[in-house]
Parts: structure tokens; C-alpha cells; sequence
């Protein structure tokens, strides 16, 4: 059964024209289940029983299964449970900014970064849309409250699953739908050179976070496998490019691991290596795991890695550690619970 949660605007649209029906019924669904939270086709008021009875035979509109939750003060962390059993996570931040969402993308990944619990679970498969659409529905239905903005950071790597992260920014981003400005949506990615080049030419106002983690290629290699296939000189072209042809800035994703990439020396030939370009730099406190052996870097060490950015004139700002109070980094909540089976 095809998911009404997988279904774009047009293609709904399309689908009520090719049953010899009215284009503007798929605006009045969307409306119904975004905007209106009715995900039964007979209560939508405006739709005839005989039309309500033929969706309903076509389309699921289940959600998903809400397996846990931790609730703290700045975070809530779910872990949602897919028709096929498969486990994901996703995380509400509660900035006094408004709601942010940090949603899935696969099962798992298979980029095989070295500190990271997704990728120390091989991908399963990747996400449809519908999939990752739910998970905003499924936090949106829990606070009841409006959801400002997404961040696809979760387990997996977007640009190995683009055409469905696509749509599902799309999605989310109608104004018949949830809404989401796209200026309020980014999308991380370890570095997949040619998607960064494909995501430049896509007529949308979304972000792109580049995980960076290390200033050359002898250690970006060391730590994220990716960085084989894509070295530091040809992801640093594509963002110069991707900023060229969309100027938006670019966010960089610098994890620090204590004695690993977060010496001084790799603070200053990071500044050299972005020096120019419109990029902001984001550090982020490692969230240690249980699993893999990387130490947080010292709290005087974040600061004086910072300063030296700020002195090279690098744009920089530090994550505030959110997961911390609970299970951590986007992963470890499914990691620990795959362990259990
Ligand atoms: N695959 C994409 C998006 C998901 S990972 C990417 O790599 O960008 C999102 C971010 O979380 C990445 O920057 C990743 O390096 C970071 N991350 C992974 N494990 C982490 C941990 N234990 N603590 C803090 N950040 C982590
Ligand atoms: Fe995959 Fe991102 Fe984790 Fe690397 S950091 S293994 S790309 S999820």
C-alpha cells in the first residue's frame, strides 16, 4: 500500500488527475493532515464518502510506533519503530528560539566514520520520505507545539539517500504542509562531493553543514573513510562552488576529540584552510559512547581551539550539548537498544 506521508504536493496532484478527479483535493488533504492533524480520510469534512472510501483503500496513513522517549529540560529523544521493525531516533532541541528537530535519514550508514554509533552499525536501508516526514508528525503530535526547524543530522547520510531527503524537504517545506521555511531546514553531510554539487542546482533556500572534523587529508582519512574517496582539496572546490552558485553560507561540522583533531596546530591550519570562504564554523563537544574509544576534548581546550579560529578571523561558534543529560549523540539511543536484541 502506497503511504500518504511519501506523497509531494504535485504528486498528489497528479494522482487526483489521473483518477479523473480534482487537482485542488490533494491542497485539501494536505491541509486536513498537516495543518489539521486528521489523518482519517472519512473525517475530512470537504471529502465525499465514496472518494474517502477509495483513498482509504489506497493509501496508509499510519504513523509510527513510539518505541522510547527520554524527556530533559532542553531535549526530548525518541526512538520510533518503522513498519518493518527497523529502529530510529530522532531528537527534539527545545532553543528558546523555538522547537528544532534533528531527524534520521537510513538504517544505520555505511560511511563508517570512526567516533560515530551510526556508522558503527552497518545501514540497514535508507529511509522513504514518509519515514521522515513521521518523525516530525510523530514530536509535532507529542509537545503540540509548532516545529520551527529541521536538521537531517540524525542516523545516515543524507546524500546517499538524496532523491527521498528531497522530497521530504520538499514535504515539509509546502506552505499547504507543515511549513517548515527552508531557511529553516540544513542538511549534514559527510562530504559526498558530487551530491554537494547536485544539492547547489536544486531551487530551494535550504542549509548545508559540511562534517568536516579534521583540517587535512592524513587525518580526515584516519577518522572518516569518506574522506578517501573525497580528500579535503575537492569537498573544499565543491563548497566553494555550492556557495558560488547559491550564495548561502556554508556551515562546517568540527567535532573535537581530545588529542586526536583538536590540538592547536589543527586549530590554525583549519583557519587556513577556510580563510575567504562564507562558512561559519561549528565546534561540537564529542559525546563519548560506550563503544568507541575518543575522549572529549577538555573544556579549556574547546576555548582555546576557538579563540585561535576567532584570531584567524574564522567565523566560529560552539555547540551547546544538548543530548549531554541524556543518551548523548543521535545513534547511541538505537546503538544501545540493537545491543539488547
Ligand atoms: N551523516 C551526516 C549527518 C549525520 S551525522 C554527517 O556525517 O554529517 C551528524 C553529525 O553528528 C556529524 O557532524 C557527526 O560527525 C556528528 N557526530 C557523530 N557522532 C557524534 C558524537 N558521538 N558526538 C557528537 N557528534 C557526533
Ligand atoms: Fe554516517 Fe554521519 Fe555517522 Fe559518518 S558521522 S558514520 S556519515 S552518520
Amino acid at each position: 500500500m502506497k503511504c500518504i506521508f511519501d506523497y509531494k504536493l504535485s504528486d498528489l496532484e497528479n494522482y487526483f488527475e489521473s483518477i479523473g478527479d480534482k487537482k485542488f483535493k490533494a491542497r485539501q488533504i494536505f491541509e486536513w493532515i498537516y495543518k489539521k492533524h486528521i489523518y482519517d480520510f472519512y473525517e475530512m469534512t470537504n471529502i465525499s464518502k465514496t472518494l474517502a472510501e477509495k483513498l482509504n483503500n489506497e493509501f496508509s496513513t499510519k504513523l509510527l510506533k513510539l518505541r522510547t522517549k527520554q524527556e530533559s529540560k532542553l531535549t526530548n529523544k525518541y526512538l520510533f519503530e518503522l513498519e518493518d521493525g527497523n529502529l530510529i531516533e530522532a531528537v527534539l532541541m527545545k532553543h528558546d528560539y523555538g522547537n528544532s528537530i534533528c531527524v534520521s535519514s537510513q538504517v544505520g550508514c555505511n560511511m563508517g566514520c570512526s567516533f560515530c554509533e551510526s556508522g558503527r552499525l552497518k545501514k540497514v536501508r535508507d529511509l522513504t520520505a514518509a519515514d521522515m516526514v513521521r518523525q516530525i508528525i510523530m514530536i509535532q503530535e507529542d509537545i503540540n507545539e509548532r516545529i520551527d526547524s529541521v536538521v537531517v543530522m540524525g542516523i545516515g547520510e543524507p546524500f546517499d539517500n538524496y532523491n527521498n531527503v528531497m522530497d521530504f524537504v520538499r514535504i515539509i517545506n509546502s506552505p499547504y504542509g507543515i511549513e517548515i521555511g527552508a531557511r529553516h531546514i540544513t542538511i549534514s553531510t559527510s562530504g559526498l562531493v558530487p551530491m554537494i554539487d547536485k544539492y547547489a542546482t536544486e531551487d530551494l533556500q535550504t542549509n548545508l553543514a559540511i562534517s568536516l572534523h579534521a583540517p587535512n587529508n592524513e587525518l580526515r582519512s584516519r577518522i572518516m573513510k569518506v574522506n578517501k574517496a573525497y580528500p579535503i582539496e575537492e569537498l573544499i572546490d565543491a563548497i566553494k562552488r555550492y556557495i558560488d552558485q547559491t550564495n548561502r553560507r556554508v556551515t562546517i561540522e568540527y567535532l573535537l576529540l581530545k588529542d586526536v583533531n583538536d590540538t592547536d596546530k589543527c586549530a590554525n591550519e583549519l583557519s587556513k584552510l577556510l580563510k575567504g570562504l562564507n562558512v561559519y564554523v561549528n565546534l561540537i563537544p564529542y559525546n563519548e559512547t560506550s563503544h568507541i574509544e575518543y575522549k572529549t576534548s577538555p573544556q579549556a581546550q574547546v576555548m582555546k581551539f576557538y579563540d585561535i579560529l576567532k584570531k584567524n578571523k574564522i567565523n566560529v561558534t560552539i555547540r551547546k550539548r544538548f543530548g549531554d543529560e541524556i543518551d548523548a549523540a543521535c545513534g547511541q539511543l538505537r546503538a544501545n537498544e540493537v545491543n539488547k536484541l
